[in-house]
């Protein structure tokens, strides 16, 4: 199957739905057809030629949704792109795919000039025209080929959090995958809903919830960018059924004092994930969303992207607090230990996951993509471990891991404690080079505004809840912490500053 095929059904079927919701403008499916398909003819009177990349760089907006699906229509491979990369790290970007076209936000232009790299078109969607509109109104439809399934859909680059980010080959079948064995749940995307594209949708967390939209009759509403009052007031305006959200999203949303004012009973599944979710972060987001659906999402770039799901039902059994659930309909998730085979039960290891929606493998890095994929396998780099029932605790990045002692200790347990403590407002545990331990822990903490503590009482607090080698040996009071382009404490940069050379 081809992306576009859940398009041309809906304009067989239901032409004049709305597709895209932005701002003021909302454009039915036919209309949004029509426009891909003019846009993919005019990627192809560029020069984009089948498998060719196509970078694309912008905030949400209909004209991303559009510029996906006509890279896809012209049988390009599309590469979207972090806005929030330097113009330095664009151009590494540009680079490492070869990309030969860049579909780029007027106001992102400027700050890409120069960083052409293998670039022979720049495409740019202004608001007043730009030659996005020129190329639309120009070109006829060309018709969709519609090769798609292992043909690549796009080339996905990670977060960056614990090193440089690699580019993820997807195929069309990788993320069609993902989408439909999400939706096999029946508490994912709600079918003939309206989806919040509250979070970027260059990353692929969001890029799942589009795909299942695409697929089951949705309509996009796009927000260009998160803020907590933008976000709410689109739920209340659009009547909004489902969104995708990030931890640190939550906890905006959570805070924001005015967030009770709003109506958000529309909400039928507020999806979760890409980093670990703080218990009592949780809570406070279920009180003030309580008609909303929680549904937890674990995965990665490489798993386009979902490979395990906790579903609400799940959400309300105390004894899964902390589980990102269970191994999706299109995942086969083990634990292996370090002899390569599956795990114990209860025992931790590193998550290994097959299946459809494995990647091809990181672009033009084939020793990389063999350290990671073996014999189908896609290994996480996550520490985990599974109880009897199949449901999965991720504790750790296994690089973020600390033997202290010949113990482990998992950085997320300890995270989890101090985050409890109400002076904390966030945390990063990691660990330091030890003569006589090996490694010790360490934390750096951001204090709650009007919140004061001292070393000595989080060491106190963290003695009454932890066993004795997990507390941290030492405690540091900083304004903020470093966080990658997606918004992740970067944990290297944290370790490398602390690290005497
Ligand atoms: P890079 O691979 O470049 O270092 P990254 O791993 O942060 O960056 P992503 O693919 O965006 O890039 O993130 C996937 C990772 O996010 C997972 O490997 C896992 O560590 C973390 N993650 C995702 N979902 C969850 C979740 N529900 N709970 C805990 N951690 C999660
Ligand atoms: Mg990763």
């Amino acid at each position: 199957m081809h992306l576009t095929q859940a398009l041309h059904t809906a304009v067989q079927q239901d032409p004049g739905r709305p597709l895209t919701i932005f701002g003021d403008r909302v454009r039915s499916v036919a209309e949004s057809a029509d426009r891909v398909g003019r846009l993919a003819a005019g990627l192809r009177a560029l020069g984009v030629a089948r498998g060719d990349r196509v970078a694309l760089l912008g905030g949400n907006s209909d004209r991303f949704h559009e510029s996906l699906l006509g890279v896809a229509w012209a049988d390009g491979v599309v590469v979207p792109l972090n806005h929030r990369w330097t113009p330095a790290e664009i151009g590494f970007a540009v680079r490492d795919c070869g990309a030969t076209a860049l579909i780029v936000d007027e106001a992102l232009a400027e700050g890409v000039r120069g960083q052409a790299g293998t670039l022979a078109a720049v495409v740019v969607m202004g608001d007043e025209g730009g030659s996005f509109e020129e190329l639309i109104a120009r070109h006829a439809p060309m018709p969709d080929s519609r090769r798609g399934g292992d043909e690549l859909f796009g080339v996905f680059y990670t977060g960056g959090t614990t090193g440089r980010p690699k580019g993820a080959m997807l195929t069309h079948a990788n993320v069609l995958a993902s989408a439909w064995g999400s939706l096999a749940t029946g508490r994912f995307v709600t079918p003939g809903g309206r989806l919040l594209h509250a979070a970027p949708m260059f990353h692929l967390a969001d890029l799942a919830t589009w795909v299942a939209a695409l697929l089951t009759g949705g309509t996009h509403v796009m927000v260009p960018a998160f803020t907590p009052e933008g976000v709410l007031s689109a739920v209340q305006l659009h009547r909004v059924t489902d969104m995708l959200l990030v931890p640190s999203m939550i906890r905006l949303l959570a805070e924001f004092p005015g967030v009770r004012e709003f109506d958000v009973s529309s909400l039928a599944h507020l999806i979760y994930g890409g980093a670990p979710m703080p218990g009592a972060l949780l809570e406070r987001a279920r009180s003030v969303f309580p008609f909303a659906g929680f549904v937890q999402a674990y995965g990665m770039t490489e798993l386009a992207p979902v490979a395990t799901l906790l579903l609400p039902e799940e959400h309300e059994h105390g004894g899964l607090a902390g589980s990102a659930g269970r191994a999706a309909p299109h995942a086969q998730v083990r634990i292996v230990g370090e002899d390569g085979r599956e795990a114990p039960r209860g025992t931790v290891g590193e998550v290994a996951v097959r299946g459809d929606h494995v990647m091809r493998g990181y672009w033009g890095q084939p020793q990389e993509t063999s350290a990671v994929l073996r014999d189908g396998w896609m290994h996480t780099g996550d520490a985990a471990y599974m109880d009897e029932h199949g449901y999965v605790f991720i504790v750790d990045r296994i690089k973020d891991m600390i033997i202290s002692g010949g113990e482990n200790v998992y950085c997320v347990e300890v995270e989890a404690v101090l985050n409890q403590h109400p002076a904390v407002a966030a945390c990063a545990v990691i660990g330091l080079p030890d003569e006589r331990w090996g490694e010790r822990v360490h934390a750096i903490v951001v204090p709650a505004p009007g919140g004061e503590v001292t070393a000595g009482e989080l060491g106190e607090y963290c003695r009454e809840r932890l066993a004795g080698y997990k507390v941290p040996r030492g405690f540091e009071m900083v304004a903020a912490l470093p966080t990658s382009a997606a918004g992740k404490v970067l944990k290297r940069t944290l370790r490398d500053e602390r690290r005497v050379p």
